[in-house]
């Protein structure tokens, strides 16, 4: 039965020509290698389409860009198509929610449980059991009878392999494997090469500010809580970007006994933005619905309104009283 949902959104994409494509907000590897498998899908057909962007495409995902991202909101005067990728909601979009508002009709393709209600669809999936938003797009691109070229094939990879954790997450399914298998079946891909550039091309300044963040860990919850803040004035003495922070909570995670997982991360004297992790069974999205943001029951993110410091003396509460709840829903 599922799989009419695949081939019905097929069969509606066929029907329009100029189509733009929306991350989410600070883009990772799912949400923009999604957005350009679908573009490239889509061109492929002979449509105009773009992935509308406005943030700094990390360094280790540059290549998922792969030809189709823009970032001129005027590069349609009107347009046929606005898909949300990876994200279910006009907020999570930042900006970019004027040049949605002007699409003649709206679509989604998500696998976030969390939403906000606060955009209306044509048409479109969520499925919040699918380990990243580019299996999705993978279905629909199949159903649509897509050839899968090389761009493709290095996009979808690259999105499964970024949101399952290099296939270590607990959203990682049989699904999300025979997927990855059939695109190493496309001609020319190289799944090391894809892997060499999310995961190896991180600057010296990079691990150091890796090293500091670790080494400043706190520890609570009798070991199931571990938190740690990057700030403005680690990433001045490190010379690096907050963006090259991102995978440093996979490192928080690996500590034996550990539950959760939070990095804090100081964008200005009055905002943080927070991530969480759950290795098994806490619930983080729930912690991050609270203030405001959202997520999956096992990452999850929020902006939270204050300094790094009331932010991670909010957030450690937060965490200690979800650990409670979710012992207690075990
Ligand atoms: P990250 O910690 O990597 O920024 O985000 C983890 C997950 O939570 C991602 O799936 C991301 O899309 C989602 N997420 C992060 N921040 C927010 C937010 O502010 N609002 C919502 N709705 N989801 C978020
Ligand atoms: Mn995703």
């Amino acid at each position: 039965m599922t799989d009419n949902i695949y081939k019905k959104i097929a069969l509606k994409l066929h029907n329009y020509s100029k189509i733009l494509i929306f991350p989410h907000v600070n883009m990772d590897g799912d949400c923009l290698g999604s957005s350009a498998a679908l573009c490239h899908v889509l061109r492929g057909f002979g449509k105009e389409a773009y992935v509308l962007a406005d943030d700094v495409t990390p360094h280790n995902l540059d290549f998922l860009e792969s030809g189709v991202v823009t970032r001129d909101y005027d590069v349609f005067d009107e347009y046929d198509l606005a898909v949300l990728v990876d994200c279910g909601s006009r907020s999570r979009i930042g900006e970019r929610a004027s040049v949605f508002d002007r699409a003649r009709e709206r679509a989604v393709i998500d696998h976030h449980g969390v939403m906000e209600n606060d955009a209306e669809f044509n048409f479109g999936i969520i499925e919040s059991s699918s380990a990243a938003t580019a299996e999705l797009v993978y279905l629909i691109a199949s159903e649509m009878g897509a050839e899968f070229t090389l761009p493709i094939a290095e996009c979808i990879f690259a999105a499964i392999n970024t949101d399952t954790g290099s296939f270590q997450h607990s959203n990682t399914t049989a699904r999300t494997h025979k997927i990855a298998s059939e695109i190493y079946g496309i001609p020319g891909f190289d799944g090391n090469r894809i892997v060499q550039l999310i995961y190896n091309r991180k600057s010296l300044g990079a691990i150091q500010l890796e090293g500091r963040i670790v080494s400043e860990m706190e520890v609570c919850c009798g070991g199931k809580v571990v938190l740690s803040a990057v700030t403005q004035a680690h990433l001045a003495e490190t010379g690096t970007l907050m963006n090259e922070s991102d995978g440093i909570i996979q490192k928080l995670m690996s500590i034996d006994g550990v539950e959760i997982g939070c990095i804090l991360k100081e964008i200005d004297d009055k905002t943080a933005r927070v991530s969480l992790r759950a290795k098994s069974y806490a619930n983080v999205a729930r912690v991050a619905q609270k203030y405001g943001g959202g997520g999956h029951m096992r990452a999850a993110g929020l902006t939270f309104e204050g300094t790094i410091g009331e932010a991670k003396a909010e957030i450690a509460k937060a965490l200690e009283a979800e650990l409670v709840r979710s012992n207690d829903e075990k």
